[in-house]
């Protein structure tokens, strides 16, 4: 029997004032997937997952995660349900401790990683306990915002652009740690600019241009749809 996806998001629109910015997206997650939206600048991809996370801005269709409707409800509505987003920007707090940092979001569910498991997925936020959060490269920022969203019971993790500006060294090791993850029982939404290392990770793409879904790849598919792919990104 086909059950249904974790996340199912179908004519999906969104706006931003008078811009409107989604046009009818159509994509789904399945428990234990990692699954990547791939697109150029602009294309749809940020906003997908502020509206699966319940944030603005103005939004339609459907977004059904864990078999209920949440299109209309609150981001910390979505929250409690076991959605979480880490967003570009990271949000850790400069003036608060890794440790503290990592202590702030409440649970909502159970099944979230201890402390220990958290520092054994990310060596360096242990080093780093009691260092201030500005005080932390952009890697160690980044480990810590995926880190502190583990902890909270959240099944769905949808992360926003996790390599962006970051070291080889530091993207090898949120790889390790995101591949980790699925074993786990966590089910990851990534988008990432970064093809050649969400190539190594994900199980599926969706790719993005102008507000919508255009095209969809099994990770097995990617050898054969490469020509294609280039011409999606511009890469
Ligand atoms: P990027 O990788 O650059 O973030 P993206 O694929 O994530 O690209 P979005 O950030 O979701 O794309 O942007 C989709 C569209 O919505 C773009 O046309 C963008 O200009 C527009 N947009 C995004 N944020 C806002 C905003 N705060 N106000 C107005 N328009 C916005």
């Amino acid at each position: 029997t086909k059950s249904e996806p974790l996340l199912k998001v179908s004519g999906l629109q969104a706006w931003y004032g008078e811009s409107h910015a989604l046009h009818g997206v159509d994509f789904e997650v399945r428990a234990g997937e990692v699954v990547t939206l791939l697109g150029r600048n602009g294309a749809g991809k940020t906003t997908t997952l502020k509206c699966a996370m319940g944030m603005a801005p103005r939004r339609e269709g459907s977004i059904r995660f864990d078999g209920a409707e949440t299109i209309a409800l609150p981001s910390d509505k979505i929250a409690r349900r076991g959605v979480a987003l880490c967003p570009e920007e990271r949000g850790v707090f400069a003036s608060l401790t890794v440790l503290e940092n990592l202590l702030l979001p409440p649970k909502i569910a159970p099944g979230g990683l201890s402390l220990d498991e958290i520092y054994e997925l990310f060596p360096n936020l242990r080093e780093r306990s009691t260092s201030m959060g500005g005080k932390l490269s952009g890697g160690e920022q980044q480990m810590l915002a995926i880190g502190r969203i583990l902890r909270t019971g959240a099944r769905l993790l949808m992360l926003d652009e996790p390599t962006e500006g970051l070291a080889p060294i530091i993207v090898k090791q949120i790889g390790a740690a995101i591949r980790r993850l699925k074993p786990r029982g966590f089910t990851v939404l990534l988008v990432e600019q970064n093809f050649r290392w969400a190539s190594g990770l994900a199980d599926r793409f969706y790719v993005m241009e102008h507000g919508r879904v255009i095209d969809a790849f099994a990770a097995a598919e990617l050898p054969e749809n490469m020509d294609k792919l280039h011409a999606y990104l511009g890469v």
